[in-house]
């Protein structure tokens, strides 16, 4: 017997559809309660690295998220001006093994449809527009109830509720995403023949300005600046100044330029990072994903950390026969320093060009990182 046979899932994100597949397929009654009532709704994109990539296999998901995402396998470097010249072009590790793709740059609401979709077909119940509002625990299980009055009574209780965890201050986990001191301008463009992986141009105007594919006819650009509250600006307001801190920048960008307009849907977001550094559970309720960490995404790392977190809960909870304390051991034990060493990396590459120094070794951090996330978790 597995150590669940009736699970709740609050939040229906990365984190939270992966860990649904997996304990659907091993036989497990799955209850996804979703708060928003479309998660499939518009959104930007996603820079995926192998070991997230390699996740979506086991999740049975890759052949589809292959088919409406763009691969590559290398990183240029450009510096900002008009000619922005080509420094280097980097083969970039191959995280998930040989099977994978470097990266693949994806339409964010396109893999939550493939997610949910793929939920759906394993058996797991998907309750769109369902918030959970509250628990309570004993030693042999939880009720969990939600936004609609109902409650039902599970052996685990997964908050997979993203960055700001409604479960995990329920918890009484008093630790909270703080901001990095970078934002980033983010914009959802057609691709430019030329743009056929990712670039990331250091200095100019802006620390970073970058972009990666997501299709044959889009991508998304970005860039990454010191935070600065634009919090009451309007439309036309972001796109103007997206537009002119773009100006720094040549190549691919004077074409990105000339699409910022209404339909790229320029955004601005703070980068926050966060890590609870001891114990994930309190009793039979688990925090994973964004609730538990999250971190710039310099190295783009956070939904494969989410990933991996709902795959080593879920082969847990499938092989053994009791949520116990060993259980909750091992688990900590192969996503607490995995998941450290990415924030902390994450932060530490931002930190760098925050403090303008100019012996950081970011090519030497990354590799060091990406090392470590290519040993599956
Ligand atoms: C600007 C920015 C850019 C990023 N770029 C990348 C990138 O390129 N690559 C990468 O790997 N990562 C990136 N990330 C990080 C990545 O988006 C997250 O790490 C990942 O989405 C986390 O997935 P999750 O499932 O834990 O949380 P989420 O995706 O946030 O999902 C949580 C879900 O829970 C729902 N929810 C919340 N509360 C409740 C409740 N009480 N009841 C029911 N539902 C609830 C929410 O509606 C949400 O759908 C980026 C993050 C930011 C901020």
């Amino acid at each position: 017997m597995t150590a669940v046979s009736r699970v709740a899932i609050a939040g229906g994100g990365v984190a939270g559809m992966a860990a649904a597949i997996l304990l659907a397929e091993g036989g497990v009654h799955v209850d996804v309660f979703e708060q928003k009532p479309d998660p499939g709704a518009l959104g930007s994109g996603i820079t995926l690295q192998g070991n997230a990539l390699r996740v979506f296999g086991r999740l049975g998901i890759w052949p589809a998220v292959q088919e409406e995402s763009y691969s590559f396998d290398v990183l240029g470097i450009r510096a900002p001006g008009p000619e922005a010249p080509v420094l280097a072009q980097i083969p970039d590790q191959r995280t998930g093994g040989d099977e994978y793709p470097a990266t693949a740059g994806m339409y964010r609401p396109d893999l939550a449809r493939i997610l949910t979709e793929r939920a759906r077909e394993v058996g797991a119940n998907i309750h769109l527009a369902a918030t959970v509002t509250s628990f309570a625990q004993d030693d042999a299980g939880v009720d969990v109830t939600r936004s609609d009055g109902r409650t039902d009574r599970y052996d685990l209780l997964i908050g997979a509720d993203g960055l700001h965890s409604g479960i995990r201050s329920m918890l009484g986990i008093d630790v909270a995403p703080h901001r990095t001191g970078m934002g980033i301008w983010r914009a959802f463009v057609p691709r430019p023949e030329s743009v056929t992986h990712t670039d990331l141009y250091y200095g100019g105007p802006a620390f970073i300005a970058g972009y990666c594919p997501t299709g044959e006819d889009s991508m998304y650009a970005y860039l990454v600046e010191a935070a600065q509250d634009h919090g009451d600006l309007g439309e036309t307001e972001r796109i103007d100044l997206m537009r002119e801190l773009s100006q720094g920048y040549g190549g691919p960008w004077d074409e990105i330029r000339t699409s910022l307009t209404a339909s790229a849907r320029v955004n601005y977001t703070w980068f926050t990072a966060h890590l609870v550094p001891d114990a994930w559970n309190r009793g039979r309720v688990v925090i994973i994903g964004d609730a538990a960490h999250s971190c710039p995404p310099t190295i783009a790392q956070g939904a494969a950390q989410a990933a991996e977190d709902a795959l080593v809960l879920a082969e847990l909870l499938l092989a053994r026969h009791a949520v116990d304390a060993a259980l909750w051991e091992e688990f900590h034990a192969r996503r607490l320093p995995r998941a450290k060493a990415v924030v902390e990396a994450s932060v530490q590459v931002g930190q760098w060009m925050l403090d303008h120094d100019r012996d950081a070794d970011v090519p030497g951090l990354m590799y060091r990182v990406g090392s470590l996330v290519s040993e599956p978790a």
